[in-house]
């Protein structure tokens, strides 16, 4: 397998305790698994202000604050002054990552759409990207989207064909990671081929979604080129090519000055 350069992880979780362990000696070797760029995304207050301190730390690393639908019922009374004073931070190029999660319904349904709006409304409010979560409440997620019309990414994404449609119209980026390496990844392979290159980016969403052939592993953004490389034999383009348009996309997305990454 040809090494890849200029990986842009639009979505990781190095806050996670899974990396509690050995978390500043894998940051650290990250440049040299060709990771030029990582976006650590937030769970919640606390994850957010441990994903900055690591973003103060390391050049190559920003950082989202939102607060994750599963932790949308334990969100504190000032959750949103909170996140303006967070996102204020200079090393913070999102609002994320928020939204919905009707698979695992850890929060009340109305409780995470409530508190959706509202960072919605802040990110509108702020002109601040957002990371967007989806899973298994397509219909409420795009009715909300088409409500605020926020700029940003869907992550994760694991919607259809069509749905994707909706989100490119809206303006929006296409977030895609492991799951298009999955064996029964009819959705993702079909977005994948539809997405235009000029909308797609790569993620991890490390430590989970461990691309094949490392399942089992705890995934990090070095991962990436297992994705890459499926995405690129669904779109008939070369592995470079598509980590090079995907983090070209990505620094659009987040704001960051493509020409101030260390590509080696
Ligand atoms: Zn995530």
């Amino acid at each position: 397998m040809e090494p890849l350069t200029g990986i842009f992880d639009t979505h990781a979780h190095y806050d996670d305790q899974r990396f509690d362990e050995d978390r500043d000696e894998l940051l650290a070797a990250l440049p040299r698994e060709g990771v030029c760029a990582v976006v650590n995304a937030a769970s919640d207050l606390p994850s957010a202000r441990a994903g900055i301190a690591l973003a103060e730390r390391y050049p190559f690393l920003w950082a989202a604050a939102g607060i994750h639908p599963h932790e949308a019922e334990d969100a504190p009374a000032d959750a949103i002054e909170q996140l303006r004073t967070l996102l204020a931070h200079p090393r913070v190029v999102a609002l994320g990552e928020i939204g919905l999660d009707y698979h695992y319904d850890f929060s009340p349904r109305g409780v995470q759409q409530a508190l959706f709006e509202q960072q919605l409304a802040l990110a509108k409010e702020l002109n601040i990207p957002v990371v967007i979560h989806d899973r298994e409440a397509h219909e409420d997620t795009l009715r909300l989207l088409k409500r605020y019309r926020p700029q940003g990414v869907v992550h994760c994404f694991s919607g259809s064909a069509e749905m994707a449609e909706e989100i490119l119209k809206l303006g929006m980026y296409i977030g895609l990671g492991g799951a298009v390496t999955f064996k029964n990844a009819r959705k993702p392979v079909e977005v994948a081929a539809m997405v235009p290159a000029d909308r797609l980016v790569l993620e991890t969403d490390a430590p989970y979604m461990t691309p094949v052939p490392l399942r089992g592993q705890r995934c990090h953004s070095g991962h990436i080129r297992y994705t890459a490389e499926a995405i690129a034999a669904v779109r008939g383009e070369a592995p470079q090519t598509v980590v090079d348009h995907a983090r070209a996309n990505a620094c659009a997305l987040y704001g960051i000055s493509e020409s101030a990454l260390r590509i080696e």
